[in-house]
């Protein structure tokens, strides 16, 4: 029930989604304006991401020394990360620094829902509502939901009768899980299973894998930071993040690419692939030629000089070929980096179930049957089943307007946005690293940065200029969609089933979010959008209507 401060509206000049990552640089941008801002967070602390994946194993996959926030060169100089890639709570500390060096808890309400958010045309403001019954009034609204951040359980049939305990690789409890001397089932092989699997099975009696689709993954070579490589990157870190701008990933410090893979002989190539097999992470390895991501000639030597690595890894080969994809280009599903993943099936404690080929019918009492009848004993299920990506965290929230447009309705058929920032018809929202941006195909907290500092930008603007509305053109968002789908048809991604199309959410459209035409390009397009008058955009005043 709501208590009686919270009869009384705030009034805010910008009202935000989350406090992750994104959430907090708003903050503190946002208010280096001058603005009077606030972050409502569901969970009951920051750090989005990094507070709520806590199972065993969770780390980043892009060198700590990148994935950091750039925006303070104190901050990047004073900051220690002991490993090559920050764990889980690694990063979480770090940004719990973050969140006390720049005073921004003041402005974070934790332990509270953002359930609707409603445009009053006429007083020129968003209405947002809590779980807690609060209200706010705030003439802007930053959605810094996360991209992967509404974790996806499959509804199985059954799930409510396990004896045993089950968990979401998304939702870890946190206190942690001890599996030892359990009989222990994952379900699902992207990045969060891979790198729990090796983990697990240290632990567990016995560990069953349960996988329907394949996934490519990558040594992530992950060891202690070496102090000559940790000094060298702080001294060239100005010019190495202003070189990441111009960089399809937003990472800098890879060669780029200048030959096809087809160019080479095949002794050449696959010395090039070992050579990058060896050095570790994604990047190097889809950036060692031009058309790794474009052709699927070139692609297939790609692919398969990965899965010769896996056929070589694994000793049972009838498990190598299962796990050895064959089904999508490597690279055009999020690629996965690991430690000892693949080693790990040749435990004698751990066995991979083929649930493509013979599906998972329902959990029962005592764990898994599957379609063929087969029953599998557990004693604890994990999901490693993902996120219902991109879309999920907003579509969870009721977006409308007071004329009747509802963003789930105008999204029903895919998410419409211009460059992935703004939605036409939903004035004054903002969106950071939406559907449409390249956000989830880059360093993410490179394009947080860019997002948020284009937004800042927006607003002062409006300011400068006495304005107070910003939304998109209709024309401008359906131009910027049909663009996302012409780049993304000129590239391998749509030969995968993945979730940059939805295709992990029963009955969601298909339709390609993610803008695959570099951060680099996107980036000058923001740029360019913002020097031509913020072009595609129509910027006006209201006469606010006083309450
Ligand atoms: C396991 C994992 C590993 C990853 N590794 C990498 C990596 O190596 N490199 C990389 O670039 N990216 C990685 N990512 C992507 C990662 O999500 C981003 O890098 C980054 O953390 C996103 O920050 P964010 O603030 O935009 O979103 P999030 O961190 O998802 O934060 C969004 C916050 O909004 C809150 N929220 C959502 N809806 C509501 C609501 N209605 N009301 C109130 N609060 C709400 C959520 O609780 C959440 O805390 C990884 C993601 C996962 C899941």
């Amino acid at each position: 029930m709501p208590d009686a401060s919270h009869s009384v509206a705030r009034q805010l000049d910008v009202v935000m989604v989350g406090a992750g990552l994104a959430g907090l640089y708003a903050i503190h941008r946002l208010r280096g304006l001058g603005l009077k801002v606030r972050a409502y967070e569901a969970g009951s602390g920051v750090g989005g991401t990094w507070f709520w994946n806590r199972y065993p194993g969770a780390r980043c996959d892009v060198e700590s020394l990148e994935y950091s926030y750039s925006f303070s060169e104190e901050l990047q100089q004073e900051w220690k990360w002991p490993e090559r890639y920050g764990t889980q709570p690694e990063i979480l500390k770090y940004i719990n620094h973050v969140a006390d060096r720049f005073d921004l808890r003041r402005d974070v309400q934790l332990n509270t829902r953002i359930k609707s958010a409603v445009f009053e045309w006429t007083a020129n403001e968003w209405v947002v509502k809590t779980d807690t019954g609060e209200e706010i009034h705030a003439r802007y609204c930053v959605m810094a939901a996360g991209n992967l951040s509404t974790p996806r359980v499959p509804d199985f049939k059954g799930i409510h009768d396990f004896k045993g305990k089950w968990y979401h690789s998304g939702l870890w409890p946190h206190e942690g899980v001890d599996f030892t001397g359990l009989r222990v089932g994952v379900v699902g092989t992207g990045s969060s299973g891979v790198q729990m699997i090796p983990i697990i099975a240290r632990q567990a009696r016995q560990l069953t894998v349960f996988q329907r689709t394949a996934n490519f993954s990558l040594p992530a070579r992950n060891g202690p930071m070496e102090e000559e490589r940790e000094r060298k990157h702080k001294a060239e870190y100005p010019e190495r993040r202003a070189a990441a701008m111009d960089t399809p990933f937003a990472i800098a410090g890879y060669p780029k690419p200048t030959r096809s893979a087809l160019d080479l002989s095949e002794a050449e190539r696959n010395e090039a692939y070992e050579s990058k097999w060896q050095e570790g992470g994604s990047i190097s390895y889809l950036y060692a030629y031009t058309d790794l991501l474009v052709n699927k000639a070139s692609n297939d030597t790609a692919s398969e000089f990965v899965r010769n690595k896996i056929r070589s890894m694994v000793k049972d080969q009838r498990t190598a070929e299962l796990l050895a994809p064959k089904d999508h280009p490597i690279g055009t599903k999020r690629l996965c980096l690991d430690t000892n993943y693949y080693e790990t099936y040749n435990r004698p404690n751990v066995s991979l179930v083929d649930v493509r080929s013979d599906p998972i019918q329902g959990i029962t009492a005592t764990g898994l049957r599957l379609a063929s009848g087969a029953e599998h004993t557990l004693d604890a299920l994990v999901f490693a089943t993902g996120f219902d990506a991109m879309t999920g965290a907003l579509k969870e929230i009721d977006v409308r307007t007071t004329d009747g447009a509802a963003l789930r309705e105008h999204w029903e058929g895919g998410p419409l946005t211009y460059l992935g920032l703004m939605v036409s018809g939903f004035p004054n929202m903002f969106v950071i690293t939406g559907p449409g941006s390249p956000g989830v195909k880059t360093q993410m907290i490179a394009s947080i940065e860019q997002h948020v500092d284009w937004i800042a930008g927006a607003i002062d603007h409006l300011g400068r200029h006495q304005l107070d509305r910003i939304e998109p053109t209709p024309k401008a968002e359906i131009e910027w969609v049909h663009h996302v789908n012409q780049v993304a048809d000129s590239t391998l991604y749509p030969l995968a089933n993945s979730w940059y199309m939805g295709a992990n959410i029963p009955g969601k459209p298909r339709v390609f979010m993610p803008y695959v035409g570099g951060f680099d390009r996107y980036k000058k397009r923001c740029d360019e959008v913002a020097a031509k008058n913020y072009e595609g955009f129509t910027l006006s005043r209201h006469e606010t209507v006083a309450a």
